[in-house]
């Protein structure tokens, strides 16, 4: 009743459907673009990093071009540490043509966005904030189903405690209790891919057997590691892959890189997203 993901779903072994051949050029491997990174001027908050994270995540991923729309009004429209990145609003970009990554960091404010995002975008990962939207939302329940009807691609990268939210549990707790329980409710309510994160993460999908993940450790639970696994799923999703394999072969390459990582080092979420 639930399997594991298996090692032909790494990333190198699949075979997206837009492969990337000797005259390739960068708006043939797929566009992403992340939204969130939300401010609080008068709080001087800022949550921009989760956005480049995701963004630099995308790019190790393989996405051809990565586009950075930022909520933070503040924060600059440049990075000079991840210069590849594109700073635009989606209102510019052909929503049709782009997979969208959509909360990270994303407060409230993204949620001003979701309603176009959910009608225009063919392929969506909803992450953090985003989700914490669509918990408070039934009319985006209504619109999850019709994405579904259409044949559009979404996933959905709930922590627990966001799972709860979604779930309207009373606290991530309850989850944890029965994961499983957990993932298949979540996929018959919002009819799309649930990535429940932790320990064994469970990868469900419509009429897809549930799958767990065996890569990945506890150097995972630090600040930003779910951010890079929204992006990277972003760009499998962009370069041709079915969001359900793009799930698997995400989660499975990022617990890698941790199992992979030197013991006597500390792993950060960046250097996860550059060893993707
Ligand atoms: P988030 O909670 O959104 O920051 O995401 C954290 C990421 O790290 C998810 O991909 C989790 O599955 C992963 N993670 C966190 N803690 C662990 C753990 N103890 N073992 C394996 N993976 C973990
Ligand atoms: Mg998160």
């Amino acid at each position: 009743w639930v399997r594991a993901v298996q090692p032909e779903w790494t990333v190198n072994r699949s075979k997206p459907k837009r492969v990337v051949d000797h005259h390739a050029h960068k708006g043939a491997r797929g566009d992403v673009v992340i939204v969130g990174g939300a401010g609080d001027a008068q709080k001087d908050h800022s949550m921009a990093g989760a956005c480049t994270l995701a963004g630099a995540a995308a790019l190790h991923g393989g996405a051809g071009r990565v586009y950075m729309h930022l909520l933070d009004a503040r924060a600059p429209r440049n990075n000079p540490l991840q210069p590849e990145l594109m700073y635009r609003s989606i209102r510019d970009l052909d929503l049709q043509k782009v997979t969208a990554v959509c909360g990270c960091g994303g407060g409230d404010a993204v949620g001003t966005l979701i309603p176009d995002l959910f009608t225009d975008c063919k392929q969506l990962v909803l992450d953090a904030d985003a989700l914490n939207v669509v918990a408070t939302d039934a009319a985006l329940r209504t619109l999850l189903q019709y994405r579904a009807q259409m044949g559009w691609q979404t996933v959905m990268t709930p922590h627990p405690l966001e799972a709860a939210r979604l779930l309207g549990r009373k606290d991530a707790a309850e989850v944890q209790a029965n994961r499983l329980q957990a993932v298949r409710e979540l996929v018959d309510v919002f009819e799309c891919v649930v990535v429940l994160k932790g320990s064994g993460t469970l990868i469900a999908g419509p009429g897809m057997p549930c799958h767990i993940n065996v890569t990945g450790n506890s150097r995972l639970a630090t600040a930003g590691t779910g951010d890079v696994l929204a992006g990277f799923i972003g760009a499998l999703m962009a370069q041709g892959m079915p969001a359900f394999e793009a799930a698997c072969a995400a989660v499975r390459r990022h617990g890698e890189v941790a199992d992979e990582w030197p013991t006597a080092t500390q792993l950060t979420a960046l250097d996860v997203a550059h060893r993707l």
